[in-house]
């Protein structure tokens, strides 16, 4: 059958391993499973969201508020701006869809860094646009400077903290950046690891507010499925100019947000203090990353996110590690699709990265032996 021959060009997102197809395939018990490839918070959901959504399961025969009301006014307090700045898509994932269509046909470009979410390009390749990357894998501001310079685009997306290599950018850079962009070239700035980021280094925390005022050539985009640990729920948005976010509005499909998934969301926003005692832990947890990597001899690339990207030199193929932790039934991501020879760890609790280093020194031994 013949389809839209823009698909011939498009590739099929390669999610996280789930734990039912490592139980399925490697028999290894459900208990037993480590699940660090999909950056999600590993302390689970707020109880004071699980409690909402357990109260609100018997409405779900009612449509949800297609206004969004609530979530759109909890969205706008937070961040000081007005209700009219914000969409909201399932996953800031789907808002990058929209702005992917609204912006972009054939004869677009749209520019990246080497190693970033993979997303970009897929939306953009399902338009036909021409994908422009930076040579560099971790952002560098000179690089796409250049090309901007040379190609022009229609979109530069910057992913801030990156993933999936965890580098952040100081937000000064950033606005030195956007000031030599044209007011008709879309700048998104995925922020899904800025709660991180803030903590970390406030030098590279970005104001949505800030940023939208000063360049409404913008959209900033945050998402709940990673710090406010919503993964399942799907909850993202997009915070921009009014006449932006008018126009993502005539792609957006009705409904595209479920009634328990806006309830998580306003929810999760009452509960700042469980994700800031997440995120603390993060970074402590973080650290033991660090030393293991040096141990190790490996290097690592430090980390604005809650996961750590472990580059095994010329000492190790990522592949193959990724591959005997997952029979182990440690779920980590290989980043070879990427190009890169390293493996990206989701930063678990306390007790799950003591395992994992128990099981990675266990593997690293065997795939030694092997060689020799
Ligand atoms: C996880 C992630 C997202 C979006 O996640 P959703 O679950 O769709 O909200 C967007 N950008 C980056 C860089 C991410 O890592």
């Amino acid at each position: 059958m013949k389809f839209n021959k823009i698909l011939d060009e498009c590739k099929i997102y390669e999610a996280g391993k789930p734990i039912e197809l490592v139980v399925r395939e490697y028999g290894v018990e459900p208990k037993d499973i480590i699940k660090l490839a999909s950056n999600e918070n590993p302390y689970g959901t707020s109880p004071k969201v699980i409690k909402k959504i357990q109260e609100l399961s018997k409405n779900m025969f009612v449509y949800p508020d297609d206004s969004m009301y609530e979530l759109k006014e909890a969205l706008a307090n937070k961040f000081l701006v007005k209700s009219d700045n914000i969409i909201v898509g399932a996953g800031s994932d789907q808002v990058i869809d929209f702005v992917v269509k609204a912006k972009c046909d054939e004869n677009s470009k749209i520019l990246m860094s080497k190693t970033t979410f993979a997303m970009y390009e897929i939306y953009g390749k399902q338009t036909g646009a021409t994908i422009l990357k930076t040579k560099d894998d971790e952002h560098n501001l000179a690089q796409f400077e250049d090309m901007y310079k040379e190609n022009g685009a229609d979109i530069i997306f910057l992913c801030l903290p990156n993933n999936p290599l965890g580098e952040g950018l100081d937000s000064e850079d950033v606005y030195k950046f956007l000031e030599k962009v044209d007011k008709d070239t879309l700048v998104v700035v995925d922020g899904a690891y800025q709660e991180y980021a803030a903590i970390k280094d406030p030098k590279k925390k970005i104001n949505p507010n800030d940023l939208i005022s000063k360049f409404p050539n913008t959209i900033y985009l945050g998402t709940f499925s990673k710090a406010y640990a919503l993964g399942g729920m799907r909850v993202g948005y997009g915070i921009a100019d009014e006449s932006i976010i008018k126009t993502l509005y005539k792609i957006r499909p009705p409904f595209n947000i479920t009634t328990l998934s806006l309830a998580a969301g306003i929810e999760a926003l009452k509960d700042e203090e469980f994700v800031s005692s997440c995120i603390l832990k993060n970074f402590e947890e973080m650290k033991r990353y660090e030393e293991y990597a040096v141990k190790k001899g490996f290097s690592y690339i430090d980390s604005y996110t809650n996961f750590i990207t472990l580059k095994l030199e010329n000492k190790f193929i990522s592949k193959d590690v990724a591959q005997e932790l997952l029979k182990k039934g440690v779920i980590v991501r290989d980043l070879t699709g990427y190009g890169v020879n390293a493996i990206r760890i989701t930063i678990g609790t306390h007790e799950q990265n003591t395992k994992v280093f128990e099981v990675l020194n266990f593997v690293l031994e065997n795939l030694k032996k092997e060689e020799n």
